[in-house]
C-alpha cells in the first residue's frame, strides 16, 4: 500500500549532527572554530590541530559524513523539521491515528556533551537547548490531530518522565520514586508505578516537563552536576479506547520517547578517584556501548537485538523491536578547546550508522 511505502522511506535510524556557534566565553579565549559545514551539504569537517616531534603545529582534518549536519545558524524548528517531523508524519501515514492496529514505538536520541569536571566552566555543546523543544512541538502535533483529524475516536496522550541513574529507575514525576521495569507477554516493557498523566494541552506537559527537570538536577546530592550523570527519559504515549469512547481502558497505540543521555566522557575521567564517580561513569559507558549496539542491530536487523546489555537498552526494548524508528542527535561544540571531545563524539555517532 502506499502508507508502508511511505513508512519505508523513513529510515529505521537516522544520525543527525548539530553544531552550535561558539560562544561569548571561547571568543574571549580566543579560541578557534574548527568545525566546517559546506552548505547544503550532509558533511562536515574537524580541523584538528597537532604537533610534530619538533612541536611546530599542523593541521589534521577529520571528515564525516552524516544523514544530515545542521549548521550553526539552523533554528530549532528547522531542528524538528528534520529530526522528529519524519517520524510524525509516519506516525499519521501508518495508521495509527486510523486504526490502531500498530504497536509502533520511536525515540529521539540525544547524546550529549557534557564538559567534564566542574571546575573547567562548563559550556555545552547544545543539547538541553536542542532538546527541550521538540517534545513540545512534537505533543503540539499530536494533540492538533486529536484535536482536529481525529476528533471524538478515543486517542488519549500520555506523558511519563523518568531517569535512570546507576542503573536504577526513578520517576521524575512522583518525587523520585524507585521504579521496576518487567516485560509483558507482549515484549511491551511496563514500568511498574510509573506515573503517567493524561493531558489535554501543551501548557500542560510544559509544566510536567519543567518539574521533572527540577526533579532531576536537584537529585541526591542536590547539585546540578546531578543532570549529566543520569539519563532521563520523557515519553509520549498516544493510547486509544477498544470502541473509541471514553469509557473503555485504552491501549498503547503509539510512544514517542525522548532520551537525554547522560554525558559520554564521565567514564573516561581516569583522574577522578572517587569511587562513586567511577561506578556511574562506568554504567554510563555500558549503557552507551550497550545502545550504540541496539542501534546497530537495528540497521541489519537478524532476529537478535543486544537490548541486556544494560538497564537503558532494557527500557528501550520495545523501541528496538518492530515497526520503530529511531534519531540520534548529536552536538557538537565548535571551539578548538573541545576538539577531542568532539571527535569522541562524532566518532560514536559515525559508528552508530
Ligand atoms: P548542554 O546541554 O550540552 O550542556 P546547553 O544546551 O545548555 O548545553 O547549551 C549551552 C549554552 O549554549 C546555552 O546557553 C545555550 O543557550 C547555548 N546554545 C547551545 N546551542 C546553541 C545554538 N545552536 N544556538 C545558540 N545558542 C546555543
Ligand atoms: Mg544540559
Amino acid at each position: 500500500s502506499v502508507d508502508k511505502e511511505r513508512a519505508n522511506n523513513v529510515a529505521k535510524i537516522k544520525v543527525v549532527v548539530r553544531k552550535r556557534p561558539l560562544n561569548r566565553r571561547e571568543i574571549a579565549k580566543k579560541e578557534q572554530d574548527i568545525i566546517t559545514i559546506e552548505p547544503n551539504s550532509n558533511y562536515l569537517t574537524v580541523h584538528e590541530t597537532k604537533l610534530k616531534v619538533d612541536l611546530t603545529e599542523y593541521v589534521e582534518k577529520h571528515e564525516f559524513v552524516f544523514d544530515a549536519v545542521l549548521d550553526e545558524d539552523v533554528s530549532n524548528d528547522e531542528v524538528y523539521s528534520e529530526s522528529v517531523e519524519p517520524l510524525y508524519s509516519l506516525f499519521k501515514v501508518q495508521g495509527l491515528m486510523v486504526n490502531s492496529l500498530y504497536d509502533i514505538s520511536w525515540y529521539l536520541v540525544s547524546i550529549t556533551l557534557e564538559r567534564p569536571p566542574a571546575h573547567i566552566s562548563p559550556h555545552g555543546s547544545g543539547k538541553t537547548y536542542t532538546m527541550q523543544p521538540l517534545p513540545l512541538k512534537a505533543s503540539q502535533d499530536i494533540l492538533r490531530s486529536m484535536h482536529q483529524t481525529y476528533r471524538n475516536q478515543g486517542f488519549q496522550l500520555f506523558v511519563s518522565f523518568f531517569e535512570i541513574y546507576g542503573g536504577k529507575l526513578f520517576d521524575l514525576l512522583n518525587d523520585r520514586r524507585k521504579l521496576c521495569m518487567r516485560e509483558d507477554g507482549k515484549q511491551q516493557v511496563c514500568i511498574v508505578g510509573l506515573q503517567e498523566y493524561r493531558v489535554f494541552n501543551v501548557e500542560t506537559i510544559k509544566e510536567l516537563i519543567e518539574k521533572g527537570n527540577t526533579t532531576r538536577s536537584t537529585g541526591t546530592t542536590g547539585a546540578n552536576e546531578e543532570s549529566s550523570r543520569s539519563h532521563a527519559i520523557l515519553q509520549l504515549c498516544v493510547k486509544r479506547s477498544a470502541d473509541g469512547s471514553e469509557s473503555k481502558p485504552a491501549r498503547l497505540v503509539g510512544k514517542l520517547s525522548f532520551i537525554d543521555l547522560a554525558g559520554s566522557e564521565r567514564g573516561a575521567d581516569t583522574t577522578d578517584n572517587d569511587k562513586q564517580t567511577r561506578m556511574e561513569g562506568a554504567e554510563i559507558n555500558k549503557s552507551l556501548l550497550a545502545l550504540k549496539e541496539c542501534i546497530r542491530a537495528l540497521d541489519n536487523y537478524q532476529g537478535h537485538i543486544p537490548f541486556r546489555g544494560s538497564k537503558l537498552t532494557e527500557v528501550l526494548r520495545d523501541s528496538f523491536v518492530g515497526d520503530s524508528r529511531t534519531v540520534m542527535i548529536s552536538c557538537i561544540a565548535p571551539s578548538s578547546g573541545s576538539c577531542e571531545h568532539t571527535l569522541n563524539t562524532l566518532r560514536y555517532a559515525d559508528r552508530v550508522k
